[in-house]
């Protein structure tokens, strides 16, 4: 497992905050609940490397994990879309997300978490936008698929990656759960050679 022995390095409120050395970075991103800190866990087989929700949407932390001892690293970008977020905090969301997808350098490729249940959000397509302009390949993990039966799932897949096909080769999906679990080792796979393309 590549992302085993994944350890937290520290969290920043602001991009100014983030190291500047050069390791390759992979970013996670999803709406508040969508199953983001799970996926994480699971990647990694830890059970409290990220904090599984009670309440989503309240942290606007970038929090940066080292991979291999720090040859490369995991940032857990802030969940997005949880209602009951006020719109100073949203626009804060959006220069601090939107700064991080245009400016750094580091980024490598993004793991774009969606409940397969209802995927391709508005917010889901704002990430997607952002990662198209800034030329950020995206995986997307359709998680929580344990929630559907096994025709429904791959009629998702089939529906999102049809979709994903516009915005060219670097945007890709699967079906993922964190608690049967399902599409571990496929994600695993994706998202490392991702991160050494
Ligand atoms: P986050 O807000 O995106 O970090 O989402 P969490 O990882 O905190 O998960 C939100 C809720 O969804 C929690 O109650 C999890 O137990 C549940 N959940 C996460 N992943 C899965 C999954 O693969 N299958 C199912 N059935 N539930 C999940």
């Amino acid at each position: 497992n590549p992302f085993a022995h994944t350890t937290f390095v520290m969290s920043c409120a602001k991009l100014e905050q983030l190291p500047a050395d050069g390791a390759p970075e992979l970013a996670f991103v999803g709406r508040s609940n969508a199953g983001k800190s799970s996926a994480l866990n699971t990647l990694c087989q830890q059970k409290t490397l990220a904090r599984v929700s009670k309440t989503p949407g309240r942290t606007q932390l970038i929090n940066l994990f080292a991979l291999r001892g720090g040859q490369s690293r995991l940032v857990d970008l802030p969940g997005y879309g949880y209602a009951a977020v006020p719109d100073a905090i949203r626009r804060d969301w959006g220069k601090l997300i939107g700064g991080y997808l245009e400016t750094r350098d580091t980024l490598k490729t993004l793991a774009v978490i969606m409940d397969c249940r209802h995927p391709l959000t508005d917010l889901d397509e704002q990430m997607l936008d952002w990662a198209q302009a800034y030329g950020r390949p995206c995986h997307v993990l359709l998680t929580k698929c344990d929630k559907l039966s096994r025709g429904a799932g791959a009629a998702t897949l089939l529906q999102v990656r049809q979709a994903l096909k516009a915005r060219g080769p670097g945007f890709t999906a699967q079906l993922f759960s964190s608690h049967t679990p399902t599409g571990v080792d496929e994600a695993r796979a994706a998202l490392a050679a991702a991160l050494v393309a």
